[in-house]
């Protein structure tokens, strides 16, 4: 049974349940961008982005990854486990994009020979920094084992992901995990990964199929996410 609302997020609300372990998330069409600079919407994102997150969730759970996820209850809700989040966002990169290309000045679309991973501290009044194992450890956010365990599925993660998109004729250019604690101690995944974020881009055309539509106002917004989902529809059954 859904209980009090805990938590609103920028593109979540999160509710208690009867059971202490449990919680259910609720997805919203609510957009933002740039630590909350730009807002809006984008109608249909919550039921996609809850769908699409779950059916991901399910098949990296078959290829041997945790998460937190349980049941989808409808359109927008699911049942997950409760988990303490380790404030580390856990980016990946294939391909050159967004925040690697400004800082490091080189254009977009550069395929690295291998996929490289970096943290971000997660704390909006900071603006999320960039920081690396040292500072993350220096800080408590995690210990040397929970970030072998984060480092080890995330790169599995990848894996699954890049061959799964790869079958839907996209290409999986970046995205962000987030990681949580059980009250046991184990580390899942947690959150979400939807076009919200990850960078998914057509791999015929190029075609951004994701939130940067919206982030650099380059229209179609619905429409991609919509895409986006069609696309994973068509593939998901085949890739379980
Ligand atoms: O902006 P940047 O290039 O660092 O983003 C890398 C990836 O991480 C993108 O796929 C983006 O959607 C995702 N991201 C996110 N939430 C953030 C920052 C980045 O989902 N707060």
């Amino acid at each position: 049974m859904k209980g009090s609302q805990l938590y609103e997020g920028k593109a979540k609300k999160v509710f208690a349940t009867d059971d202490p372990e449990l919680l259910i998330v609720s997805y919203k069409d609510d957009a933002t961008a740039f630590n909350g600079l730009k807002r809006g919407t984008i109608e249909g994102k919550g039921a996609i982005n809850n769908k699409m997150s779950n059916a991901l969730m399910r098949l990296l759970e078959k290829k041997g990854v945790p998460t937190h996820f349980v049941k989808e209850l409808n359109d927008r809700e699911t049942l997950v486990k409760k988990v303490q989040i380790v404030p580390l966002e856990v980016i990946v990169r294939n391909i050159s994009a967004g925040s690697f290309s400004k800082r490091y000045g080189v254009e977009e679309g550069i395929v690295f020979s291998a996929p490289t991973i970096e943290f971000s501290y997660k704390n909006d009044a900071l603006g999320d920094p960039l920081i690396n194992e040292y500072h993350a450890l220096a800080l408590n956010l995690a210990t040397p084992e929970e970030i072998a365990d984060i480092k080890k599925y995330t790169f599995q993660i990848n894996d699954v992901l890049k061959q799964f998109w790869a079958s839907c004729g996209v290409t999986l250019v970046d995205f962000k995990l987030e990681f949580g604690r059980l009250s046991s101690g184990e580390i899942v995944l947690a959150d979400e990964i939807s076009p919200d974020t990850c960078r998914l881009w057509d791999s015929e055309t190029g075609k951004k199929l994701d939130k940067d539509r919206f982030r650099r106002d380059l229209g179609g917004v619905e429409d991609a996410y919509q895409e986006i989902m069609g696309r994973m529809e068509q593939q998901i059954g085949a890739a379980e």
